[in-house]
């Protein structure tokens, strides 16, 4: 018989159990992705979009090695999937879990109707190494702090072998004519304006682009890691979020890539970065038990707490990169030309719109979203909350990154910034760091939207006033 293998955050064939099941099992396989923005699920960014576009584009190639081939339609996603079994006569559909609310009802939603149409529909465990219900307290609850949780994660039992990509499959024979949408017609590409220029020179989606990082990244730049990954004028993390993301690796084949790596002198730089892997893991656990962590702060005493609302004008500089604070500034050009933004960075701009700008960490949140290629459904609102001080586990309110402090010490030299930052690369050294001090070099770029000091006052303020409410 045919089998349906529906593809959501899974975009690669090795190590992706559903399409390895149908291709076992034999028979007609159709695979189908969705575009689906009709339903409760959060429609994708702009950088996303792009991103979607081309990997969709890959797998596409991937599959058609294997003689198999991906067949693209759009609307509500599980009443697509139904149709399509139907088209086909299928008896079965396979895909890999997803763990978000909206989408774990549209999955057990097509699982019942299968059940009720005699359709063998089975989940697979493949985008998380830990699925977040079996890790639990000693008392059976989920986890609200990353070191236990992780611990935890440590304890269980070894995560699987990746499995390998099928050696071939039969793609379905349907009648009529075209049965996928071209992928153009979806229209994910921006036009004009064309933004995506940095995107192309910095980013390869799909599948053998994912796996040429997870090589390089284990060959080369392991060793130092620990170290290397505050820097942010250095390339030293493995840039594998976006391939993450759209499930181009998975997170098993980066463990298991780590394990066999083991070479003398690096186990260290193994668990920091184990460690980066298991607060993926973390952010999916907080997501799978609190499904509104992108809208509602996850200590709710932060209902009360007084965002300044009349900020536009400071939103838009903020956006733009021209708050006249260059370390922020560097990393919000970054985010813009390139759908990246490299962490210490995203952790010192996001402290600077929640706390010195007062502003809802929210309105943050939703500008990564819609501006960075990695834009994950748990890793961004679990982070903005973790800087907001709103989250689980959240570093406390009370620490206000000092965007000029942090500057001096991780980019003393003044790389990133002079890179991002054109109008500064008259400046020396020092000054670079607080271009107000030596304006007539810099003249086009912007006086500080605000104090740094006054405004660090004002968000203690703001917080004390809701700190006993918890
Ligand atoms: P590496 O250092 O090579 O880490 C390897 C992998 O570990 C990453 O690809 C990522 O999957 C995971 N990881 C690392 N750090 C974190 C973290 N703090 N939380 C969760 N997972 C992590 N990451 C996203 O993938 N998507 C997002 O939308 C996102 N939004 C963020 C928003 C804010 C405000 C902050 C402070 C961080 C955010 N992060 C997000 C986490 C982190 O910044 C990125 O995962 C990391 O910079 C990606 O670069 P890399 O792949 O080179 O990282």
């Amino acid at each position: 018989g045919t089998t349906v293998v529906w593809l959501r955050d899974d975009l690669r064939v090795a190590d992706n159990p559903a399409l390895y099941e149908a291709a076992r099992r034999g028979g007609q396989t159709a695979v189908l992705f969705v575009f689906d923005e009709s339903s409760d699920i959060r429609p994708l960014g702009g950088a996303a979009r792009w991103w979607m576009h081309y990997s969709l584009q890959s797998l596409d190639a991937q599959l058609r090695e294997i003689g198999g081939r991906l067949i693209l339609r759009r609307g509500v996603a599980v009443d697509v999937v139904k149709q399509l079994i139907v088209e086909t006569g299928a008896k079965a559909v396979l895909w890999n879990r997803r763990y978000g609310l909206h989408e774990r009802n549209a999955d057990s939603g097509l699982k019942d109707w299968s059940r009720d149409n005699g359709i063998d529909a089975q989940s697979f465990q493949a985008n998380l190494l830990f699925e977040p219900w079996q890790v639990q307290t000693g008392q059976g609850e989920n986890y609200k702090v990353f070191t236990p949780f992780w611990r935890a994660c440590l304890a269980q039992p070894e995560p699987r072998e990746p499995v390998p990509a099928p050696s071939s499959l039969k793609a379905v024979k349907m009648a009529g004519t075209e049965k996928s949408d071209h992928l153009d017609t979806w229209a994910l590409l921006p036009t004009s304006p064309d933004w995506a220029g940095g995107l192309r020179s910095e980013w390869t989606p799909g599948e053998p682009g994912a796996h040429r990082r997870l090589t390089e990244f284990f060959d080369e730049r392991l060793i130092g890691y620990s170290e290397g990954r505050e820097r942010p004028s250095q390339e030293s993390t493995s840039r594998l979020s976006p391939h993450l993301r759209f499930g181009e690796v998975s997170p098993f084949q980066i463990w298991h890539a780590a394990r066999t790596s083991r070479t003398v002198g690096i186990d260290d730089e193994i668990q920091t970065f184990g460690a980066e892997i298991g607060w993926r893991e973390f952010c999916w656990h907080l997501l799978y038990h609190n499904p509104r962590l992108a809208t509602e702060s996850y200590r709710r005493e932060f209902d009360a707490f007084a965002w300044e609302h009349d900020t536009a004008e400071e939103v838009r500089a903020w956006c733009r990169g021209r708050t006249g604070y260059p370390m922020v500034d560097a990393g919000m050009r970054q985010l813009w030309e390139t759908g990246w933004m490299h962490n210490r960075v995203r952790m010192i701009t996001a402290s600077f719109l929640t706390k010195n700008l007062l502003v809802d960490w929210r309105a943050g949140e939703q500008w990564f979203w819609d501006t960075l290629v990695d834009a994950d459904a748990a890793n961004n609102p679990a982070n903005w909350q973790w800087v907001a001080g709103s989250g689980a586990d959240a570093a406390p309110y009370f620490r206000i990154f000092n965007p000029v402090t942090q500057s001096i010490k991780f980019d003393s030299a003044g790389r990133y910034l002079r890179r991002f930052l054109p109008e500064l690369t008259g400046l020396d050294d020092a000054a670079i760091h607080r271009p107000w001090t030596d304006s007539k070099r810099a003249p086009d770029y912007p006086e500080p939207i605000v104090d740094l000091a006054e405004s660090r006052q004002r968000a203690l303020a703001a917080y004390a006033k809701v700190k006993n409410r918890g």
